[in-house]
């Protein structure tokens, strides 16, 4: 679908975070119109259409995905499953029920609850500024085998947290600094680095806006039932705290993450 310069820039008026929505309505609604060229008269008529249509759009939470399962080699953990049951998670916390009755005037896209999976810490469905953020994480674990001195995995840290000392038998990992994920333990062809512990790693709280916060992380790694466990809690915190749809972010403070963690 191509898009002439004067409805391309109408388009960057749109607010960022509902620009790619917005963008696929407008070429949706021409492309029904038997059309292959989106000009400004589309982006006008699509406007009206989209929000005369909006509230009936929301379903009161965003999940998204990174695009790790169509075949990105740096996945370390994959967030299938965890999607599949979140969504389950939110249909039976009826969050859109809560928000019709919590929020007065219409519902907006700005009111839904937001949830983002990643399947390694590059995050790029961005869960650090997303009410419940999730990473897939592994933890590279030193083991007997013997190191052949290759440097491979020096050369793959992209967070430079491994040395190999000229004298050493092994190389250092500074595990503070680790992301966890995982290039490590691929490149290494000795086995002298292996894979340690395995799950996800659950950010809570970030957003965008006019204060935005990057999300705060829970100080461990998690299993998938664990994640689900963390976010039936924040929808409860939720529940329980947010009047007239204010956001999860702007309740939630350090001391409450202690709230939602389950206990291990
Ligand atoms: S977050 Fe990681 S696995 Fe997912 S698309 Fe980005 S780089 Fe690939
Ligand atoms: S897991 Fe990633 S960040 Fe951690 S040491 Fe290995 S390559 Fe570096
Ligand atoms: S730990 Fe593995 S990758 Fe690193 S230098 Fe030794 S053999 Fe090479």
């Amino acid at each position: 679908m191509k898009w002439s310069p004067e409805a391309d820039k109408a388009m960057q008026k749109v607010p960022f975070f509902v620009r790619k929505k917005v963008r696929q309505k407008v070429e949706q609604y021409t492309w029904d119109k038997g059309k292959t060229l989106v000009g400004i008269a589309d982006v006008k008529a699509a406007k009206k259409k989209f929000l005369s249509s909006m509230s009936t759009d929301i379903k009161g939470y965003q999940l998204d995905r990174c695009f790790g399962a169509s075949g990105c080699p740096h996945g370390a953990m994959s967030c299938e499953g965890i999607m599949e049951k979140a969504e389950a998670v939110f249909m039976e916390e009826d969050i859109l029920g809560f928000l019709k009755k919590e929020v007065k005037g219409d519902l907006k896209y700005h009111h839904e609850f937001r949830m983002s999976c990643a399947d390694c810490p590059n995050g790029c469905s961005q869960p650090q500024i997303k009410d419940v953020g999730i990473l897939g994480a592994v933890t590279p674990r030193l083991t007997d085998e013997t190191c052949s001195q290759c440097l491979a995995c020096v050369a793959v840290c992209p967070d430079l947290c491994i040395s190999l000392d000229d004298n050493a038998k092994a190389p250092s990992i500074d595990f503070d600094a680790c992301m966890m994920c995982g290039k490590c333990i691929n490149a290494c062809p000795s086995g002298t680095i292996d894979e340690g512990e395995k799950g996800f790693r659950v950010q809570l709280g970030g957003r965008l806006g006019r204060h935005p916060r990057l999300a705060m992380e829970i100080p461990r790694l998690m299993s998938e039932l664990e994640v689900l466990e963390v976010l039936k809690r924040a929808l409860a915190f939720y529940k329980i705290h947010s009047k007239n749809g204010t956001r999860f972010s702007k309740m939630l403070r350090p001391e409450h993450i202690q709230v939602i963690i389950p206990a291990k």
